[in-house]
C-alpha cells in the first residue's frame, strides 16, 4: 500500500515575518525555510505506518520552487522512500496545488494521501479538503491518531468539544492536527541516505494543470502593536478602567 505525502515548502516557524512596505504580502527574501510542522507530522506518520507493516511506500511530493527539491531531502532522511517536486515558479494557491496532487494521485494510485492541516505561510487548511473533493474520497481532517485495518483507515479526529472517531474506507484523505505524533529528530546518517533516494521532477504542464491564481491578496498588514501596560493603584481603579476606558465590563 502506497501513502502519499505533500509537503510545503514555508517560511520556518521560529522567524518573525515582517509585512512588505507596500502592503503586498510578507517579505521572505533571505529567510529560513523548512517544511512546514504539520507535513513533518505527516511524514512521521506515514514513516510508522511502514515501519508497523501497514503500507510498502512512502512518497513524498512538494509542488514549488527548486529548493523545495531540500524539503523533500527532509521527508525522505525522516523515512519517505522518494520524492516527486512539481516545479513551478508561480504563486501556488490550495486549488492549484489540489489540482496537481489529484492528477500525480491518478498516476501513483495511492491509497492514503496523508496532508497537513494547514500551511502555517497561508494558514489556508484548504488544500486536503479540495484534494478529497476533487479525487471523490472520503476525508478525516485534524487528525490525532489513525489506525489502518482491513481497507479501512480509523481516524481520531480533533473537534470542538473533545475527539470524535470515525471509520473511512480507503482510498482516503487525511490531515494532520497537532497532537498525532512527534516528529523524530531526522540524523545525519540519515540525512546522508536521503542524498541517495529518487527524486522526480515534473511540471504543471506535465501534469495537465493550469496554476493561474483565482484569489487576489488585496493587502498584508501587521497586526496592531500592543501598547505598554501600566499598574493600577487599587481593584477600585482597576475596576473603573475596565468599565469606562476598555469598556469591557
Ligand atoms: P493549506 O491548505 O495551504 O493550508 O495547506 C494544507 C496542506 O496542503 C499542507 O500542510 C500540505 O500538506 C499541503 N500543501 C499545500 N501547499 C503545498 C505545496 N505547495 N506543496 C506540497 N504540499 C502542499
Amino acid at each position: 500500500m502506497k501513502v502519499l505525502v505533500p509537503v510545503k515548502r514555508v517560511v520556518d516557524y521560529n522567524v518573525k515575518v515582517r509585512v512588505k512596505s507596500d502592503g503586498t504580502g510578507v517579505d521572505i527574501a533571505n529567510v529560513k525555510m523548512s517544511m512546514n510542522p504539520f507535513d513533518e507530522i505527516a511524514v512521521e506518520e506515514a514513516t510508522r505506518l511502514k515501519e508497523a507493516g501497514k503500507v510498502t511506500e512512502v512518497v513524498a511530493v512538494s509542488c514549488g520552487v527548486t529548493q523545495c527539491q531540500e524539503t523533500l531531502r527532509t521527508a525522505m532522511a525522516i523515512g519517505a522512500d522518494r520524492g516527486i517536486l512539481v516545479e513551478s515558479d508561480a504563486e501556488l494557491q490550495p486549488l492549484a496545488v489540489a489540482k496537481l496532487l489529484k492528477a500525480l494521485a491518478d498516476k501513483e494510485q495511492p491509497q492514503l494521501i496523508i496532508l497537513g492541516k494547514q500551511a502555517i505561510d497561508d494558514d489556508c487548511n484548504q488544500t486536503g479538503q479540495m484534494l478529497a473533493a476533487l479525487l471523490g474520497w472520503p476525508q478525516a481532517t485534524f487528525a490525532s491518531k489513525v489506525t489502518l485495518e482491513d481497507g479501512k483507515a480509523t481516524v481520531t479526529r480533533e473537534v470542538d468539544g473533545g475527539l470524535e472517531t470515525v471509520a473511512l474506507q480507503l482510498p482516503a484523505i487525511v490531515t494532520t492536527d497537532l497532537r498525532l505524533n512527534e516528529p523524530r529528530y531526522v540524523t545525519l546518517p540519515n540525512i546522508m541516505k536521503a542524498k541517495k533516494k529518487p527524486l522526480e521532477t515534473v511540471k504543471p504542464a506535465d501534469l495537465g494543470v493550469d496554476v493561474a491564481p483565482r484569489v487576489k491578496t488585496l493587502k498584508v498588514a501587521e497586526p496592531p502593536k500592543r501598547s505598554a501596560g501600566i499598574k493600577v493603584p487599587d481593584v477600585a481603579t482597576l475596576v473603573g478602567k475596565l468599565k469606562n476606558e476598555a469598556k469591557v465590563i
